[in-house]
């Protein structure tokens, strides 16, 4: 029997590793699984995990106010190292480029346990942006032992950085598994926002690289969308995050046709990313999810780690000017054709059998 430490430490993190850990927990005459939770984004994480119904073993409750990246790995540091020792696990595996991501997997190299990696190898191929991710997931492919890709082109990443090919395995991206495990379960849930004739444009930005002008810029571009369209109807939802939430509100609230709601659970946002025309974004696991549902993505960044979607013609590199966003969604919305061509559904991340595909090669390596 195998002791895997799964280390959590936000809401796309749990959102990925939630099908494996169910998946993993499944393996019971192989596996002792312990969740640890760093909370590093406490209040929309705890949500993710009740849903999967996955109570951590350990919760750290690093989340600080205004915390530093370098404050936060510090103290994550102290408190993984902690959570490591007193599981002693044969494996500790972490999932992304999150700051939690990369201090578990330093604290188990500085302990000799291996770390497996999910979603290994995206990379924009710039180290400052998405930052710090970039250099996290970086990190975590230099200490990891297996690692697990999303994608062909994430298998190609590591292998030409060096990662010993045969410690890479193509399984496709577990934001599939979730989505049709959360598919499956809310048909019956009510949208949270009014449905009517007019088109939901559906969308989110909260990114660092979002922060200051280019989220401004959004801002302005999405004013102007919801002024000269009144057919649609735009509805944000709006991270917690002071950074986002100031500036967001400052400028859209009150707006006719633009609904501002708080970050909404899972299910919810399942249930809207389906029932909405099309998405603008600058997330990255959003990325994944619109192409497998059918709607096209405008993703507002000036770098990607996720061209898949783009060369499937599912998803569309915009920038954040707000002249090109605006240009952007009104040839959406006005072009058929164009439209008809990003709608279309593609499994260019996963085929939702990630999950079951790392479980499998779990019993083989472990
Ligand atoms: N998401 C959610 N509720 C929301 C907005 C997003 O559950 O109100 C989900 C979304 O479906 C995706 C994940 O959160 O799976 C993306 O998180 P985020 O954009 O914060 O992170 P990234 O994917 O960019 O790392």
């Amino acid at each position: 029997m195998k002791t895997i430490l799964v280390v959590v430490g936000t809401r796309p993190e749990a959102i990925k590793l939630a099908p494996v850990i169910l998946a993993i927990q499944k393996k019971s005459s192989h596996f002792k699984v312990k969740v640890c939770s760093t909370a590093q984004h406490r209040h929309i994480l705890d949500p993710v995990l009740n849903l999967f119904q996955i109570s951590p073993d350990i919760d750290l409750n690093l989340m600080q106010n205004n915390q530093s990246i370098s404050d936060l790995t510090a103290r994550a540091m102290v408190s993984l190292t902690q959570a490591i020792r007193s599981v002693a696990p044969d494996l500790v595996m972490v999932q992304g480029d999150t700051t939690t991501a990369m201090v578990a997997a330093m604290a188990a190299f500085y302990q000799r346990i291996p770390v497996a990696h999910i979603e290994a190898g995206l990379r924009t191929k710039n180290i400052l942006n998405p930052f710090p991710e970039e250099m996290n997931r970086r990190v975590i492919s230099v200490l990891g032992q297996f690692h697990f890709a999303p994608t062909v082109r994430a298998v190609n990443a590591l292998v030409s950085e060096g990662v010993p090919k045969e410690r890479v395995y193509l399984t496709g991206n577990t934001v599939i598994d979730a989505l049709q495990l959360i598919l499956q379960r809310s048909e019956n849930q009510d949208l949270k926002v009014k449905v009517d004739e007019r088109k939901i444009i559906l969308v989110t930005a909260h990114r660092r690289e979002s922060f200051g002008e280019p989220l401004q810029n959004i801002c302005e571009a999405l004013r102007l969308i919801a002024s000269r369209n009144p057919d649609v109807h735009i509805v944000y939802s709006v991270h917690p995050n002071p950074s986002v939430q100031d500036p967001v509100r400052r400028n859209l609230l009150g707006k006719d046709n633009i609904s501002l709601l708080d970050p909404l659970e899972y299910h919810f946002f399942v249930k809207l990313m389906n029932a909405c025309y099309f998405i603008l974004t600058d997330s990255g696991g959003i990325q994944e999810e619109g192409p497998a549902l059918g709607k096209p993505v405008l993703v507002m960044r000036e770098e990607t780690e996720r061209f898949e979607g783009i060369e499937a013609g599912a998803s569309k590199l915009i920038g954040t000017q707000s002249e090109t966003i605006l240009a952007e969604t009104e040839k959406l919305l006005r072009n058929f054709e164009t439209y008809q061509q990003m709608a279309k559904a593609v499994s260019c991340y996963g085929d939702g059998t990630a999950a079951e595909k790392i479980s499998n090669l779990l019993v083989e390596l472990l």
